[in-house]
């Protein structure tokens, strides 16, 4: 017997039909002993999400103004999901204290976390299973960073004492006892932190997509979905903008060497994306694994014949870029260029001071600064075995016409990275796709 911690997203708990389905999919395995839920999210794309509903009413009450009509619609939400699925929680008694407490200040991190809270305690009476509150497991340092030690030992230890339980996402305690909350998204940490601290055979992350796709969806029409992905390749993917979970919900199970399943809650005979430490056992179909990519970046190339030769020029010219308090994203370099890649919105104000500082710290033959820029990353475990990945990633670019105007590829062999211009930003990434995904590039 197994042990999985499942988290199931806004939209998974979004009203009593989605509720029955989570109900559904825990009860359909007995290793679910973990369900971390996160608050009710949007059941329509026009609908709010009541987290958000949260934080407008301690604004409200915050600066003074009445915040009843706003409460009274998160009532609503929870109070229709209560009586659709008959439960018998007292709401009226919950939702006066939580009104009560926002009202007398208890600041924006309580208000929000209520909404994972709420939610918790529905899906605990709904499942027959015990409720624990985040509070009592997940514990912030005087920093305000997770205290991981003490979250693990005395989390690890209140889930062992319960069969089956609730615990909600998203919040927990801080140096001073009082509720803290994680950045948004952040359910998504605690299911990982819990998955850690019971040493769990998978995290199961339930949501309403099919798992990662090899490529935006808004890019490439109907993308093929990743069977498994290493959570290498995966740090690749989201740092050039795939987004799939909060970046923080990654380190506690990759620290642990635990799995991550990507699920549909609206399609459950689905098998996912997994994340994983290892990979061989998945050979993956095409010899990639994904592409991102991620619009407006800058370049600052600096020149200087014999550069190569010249002790200290790369560091005087990274002093000056950290002198402006710019950091940089990579940097690709010739024999007699430096090439330095930005973020455009860090570089914005800054350029001619940048410019005169490096001339005065390096004398270069020339500065220049080449703005929208866009990076695609393609990125794939299988590239340092195949043969010619980059001879067809160039070939396509080639054949689609686009301009390749920077080319960097990663010491790990597991990624190259392409700047092209930002207008040809779709189009690349759509014939990147297409050399490597089209049924007949299978391996
Ligand atoms: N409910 C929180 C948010 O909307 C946390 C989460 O859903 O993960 O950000």
């Amino acid at each position: 017997m197994g042990v999985k911690v499942a988290k199931f997203g806004g939209s998974s708990l979004a009203d009593a039909k989605q509720f029955e389905k989570v109900k559904k999919i825990l009860l359909s395995d007995p290793d679910r002993h973990v369900v971390v839920p996160s608050a009710p999210g949007k059941r329509s794309p026009v609908d709010d999400k009541i987290t958000d509903l949260f934080y407008e009413c301690n604004r409200l009450a915050a600066s003074g103004s009445a915040m009843d009509r706003v409460f009274d619609q998160i009532g609503a939400r929870y109070r229709e999901i209560a009586a659709d699925l008959s439960l018998s929680t007292d709401l009226d008694t919950l939702l006066e204290e939580i009104r009560r407490d926002i009202q007398l200040g208890a600041g924006a991190d309580y208000a929000a976390s209520r909404g994972e809270y709420l939610n918790g305690i529905l899906l605990a009476d709904y499942l027959g299973w015990d409720f624990i509150d985040a509070k009592d497991g997940v514990f912030f340092d005087a920093e305000g960073r997770l205290d991981s030690e003490r979250t693990q030992r005395e989390l690890g230890a209140l889930l062992r004492a319960h069969a089956y339980a609730v615990l909600p996402g998203f919040y927990g305690c801080d140096a001073h006892g009082k509720v803290k909350t994680f950045s948004r998204g952040g359910s998504d940490i605690t299911g990982a932190i819990a998955a850690r601290a019971l040493d769990a055979d998978v995290y199961e992350n339930w949501t309403d997509v099919d798992g990662c796709m090899m490529a935006d969806p808004r890019i490439v029409r109907n993308p093929e979905p990743i069977r498994y992905v290493t959570y290498q390749e995966l740090r690749e993917l989201s740092y050039m903008g795939a987004s799939v979970l909060h970046e923080d919900a990654i380190f506690p199970v990759r620290l642990a060497g635990i799995p991550t399943n990507i699920r549909n809650t609206n399609k459950p005979e689905e098998p996912g994306t997994v994340i994983g430490y290892e990979a061989e056992e998945y050979e993956s179909e095409y010899s990639i694994t994904g592409i991102a990519g991620h619009k407006d970046f800058a370049i600052i190339n600096v020149e200087k014949t014999m550069m190569n030769s010249e002790l200290g020029f790369g560091r005087r010219v990274l002093q000056a870029i950290e002198e402006q308090g710019i950091s940089f994203e990579h940097m690709p370099s010739g024999i007699d260029t430096m090439c330095i890649v930005v973020h455009e919105d860090a570089i914005a104000g800054k350029k001619e001071k940048l410019m005169a500082r490096i001339h005065e710290l390096c004398q270069p033959d020339t500065v220049e600064i080449h703005s929208g820029l866009a990076l695609i990353a393609t990125v794939g475990r299988g590239m340092v075995r195949a043969k010619g990945t980059s001879a067809r990633l160039f070939n396509a670019l080639d054949k689609a016409g686009i301009n390749v105007r920077l080319i960097d590829q990663g010491s790990s062999e597991q990624n190259i990275i392409v700047g092209v211009d930002n207008l040809d930003f779709e189009n690349a990434t759509r014939a990147i796709y297409r050399a490597f995904v089209t049924k007949d590039q299978r391996r």
